[in-house]
């Protein structure tokens, strides 16, 4: 039997490899590789997507979340409200600014932040909240907004894993002040390499976007290079390459998103029925894009190693290769020992953490192979 990867970007490529390749081909030999039309282009078609007035590209999602909380002023002595359960990019960002990350428990339905608890963990130093659109799925943005209007606090969107995600008909990114997201090759809307950019509604908030990413310099109306600078920024740009394959992957960001939700369906009608495992469920006013498909194992093992880890070495000895997102809390990673967080303070996510399972979900799987993937995972439950 074929392996079946997590995802797989090569079938991706068949599909645009022509359009790809001749435009790569042009900038390579235009000779011009920073900056361009290339760039300016993408970053007015994201923000017509996204439903924003400014886009701004950038070199990367994480360098997207810092630079928002540096737009926003956000530094010492302030805390920032996120999710235990993402990629650590998101509350890296909070440290690197000099601000406190204040981790609270998710619901394990959602996998999402609970929004009872950010509530809770709000005090007259909470300056921001990070909300990550985990797996794809939306927050209950509005009532997340209604929270951070009634405290005056900002709300930047982790958008990495959600990129044409919408809740309530507006697309993420477009809802709280300032929208962050990822081009990483594996996300919705992957480049060929790294990549990034935020959105937002504000023209002072993407003027010092702008700033930022290219070393707080100050350029004049020609656009020309002053070497004088006005902040301490960084070097945060947007490849014109990267920017000409966006450019074009945009176009099928929404077929291949409905081609995810289609795979998520198939797995939902696939899996019904099968006992010890839950299935994701979707909040109803949101759109998620199912960046993963996530499941959760309920443990019943009487080993150290969870059902979830035996099961997972199972499928992979079978070809089916599944992930975990995310085996460690963050509240428990050694990076943030000096936070003091005990092992027990956030239950939700602990447990989840040892029971989460991602499988294969890309725009091109088959319904042959989610149904290979569905027959192992039969297969190797029934027994341990
Ligand atoms: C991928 C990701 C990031 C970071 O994006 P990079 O482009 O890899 O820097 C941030 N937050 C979340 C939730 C992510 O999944």
């Amino acid at each position: 039997m074929n392996t079946i990867p997590p995802v797989d970007l090569t079938r991706q490529h068949k599909v645009i490899s022509q359009e790809v390749e001749a435009q790569v081909l042009e900038v390579l030999r235009s000779g011009r590789y920073i900056g361009g039309a290339a760039v300016a282009n993408f970053e007015s078609e994201f923000a017509r997507y996204t439903g924003t007035k400014y886009s701004v590209g950038c070199n990367s999602g994480t360098d997207a979340l810092y630079m928002a909380l540096r737009a926003l002023e956000i530094g010492v002595g302030d805390e920032v409200i996120t999710t235990p359960l993402t990629f650590i990019a998101t509350s890296e960002v909070i440290v690197r600014v000099g601000a406190k990350p204040v981790f609270v428990d998710i619901d394990p339905d959602t996998f999402n932040f609970d929004l009872e608890q950010v509530a809770t963990a709000i005090t007259k130093n909470t300056k921001a909240i990070i909300a990550v659109h985990l797996f794809g799925q939306p927050i209950d943005m509005t009532a997340l907004m209604a929270i951070a209007k009634s405290h005056n606090i900002y709300v930047i969107e982790d958008c990495a894993q959600a990129t044409g995600a919408s809740w309530d008909n507006q697309k993420v990114g477009s809802i709280g002040d300032v929208g962050c997201f990822s081009f990483f090759p594996t996300k919705t809307l992957g480049a060929c390499g790294d990549g990034g950019a935020l959105t937002t509604n504000r023209e002072a908030i993407a003027d010092k976007i702008k700033l930022l990413r290219e070393h707080g310099l100050i350029r004049e109306i020609s656009n020309k290079v002053t070497y004088r600078h006005k902040l301490t920024g960084l070097n945060s740009r947007l490849d014109t390459l990267q920017a000409t394959i966006l450019s074009i992957k945009l176009k099928y960001l929404d077929t291949w998103n409905q081609q995810r939700q289609q795979a998520a369906n198939n797995y939902q009608q696939l899996l019904q029925l099968i006992p010890n495992i839950k299935l994701p469920s979707a909040l109803s006013g949101g759109n998620s894009v199912w960046n993963q498909y996530t499941i959760r194992i309920f443990n019943q093992s009487t080993t150290t190693d969870t059902a979830r880890d035996i099961l997972r070495s199972r499928l992979q000895q079978k070809g089916v290769i599944a992930m975990i997102y995310y085996p460690l809390s963050l509240h428990l990673q050694p990076v943030y020992q000096d936070l003091n967080y005990q092992l027990g303070s956030l239950p939700n996510v602990e447990q989840v953490a040892q029971e989460v399972l991602s499988l294969p979900l890309f725009p091109e799987i088959t319904f042959e192979e989610q149904q290979q993937v569905v027959y192992c995972l039969k297969d190797c439950l029934v027994d341990y």
